[in-house]
């Protein structure tokens, strides 16, 4: 159930969540433990279903 919570913020989260440094759309990946940029390929890691963008 808290699992399912989760993964519906994250998802919801992901439609608005964009790479700090060209804008572009992010993706998981495979394992859902980051977001991937589709355009620049950075990696930034997720914890606890809240993405971390660090410079
Ligand atoms: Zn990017």
């Amino acid at each position: 159930m808290v699992l399912l919570m989760k993964e519906e913020i994250s998802e919801r989260m992901l439609k608005i969540l964009v790479c700090p440094s060209d804008k572009s759309k992010l993706e998981y990946n495979e394992k859902k433990t980051h977001l991937i940029c589709s355009t620049c390929g950075n990696k930034y890691e997720v914890k606890d279903g809240i993405p971390v963008f660090l410079d």
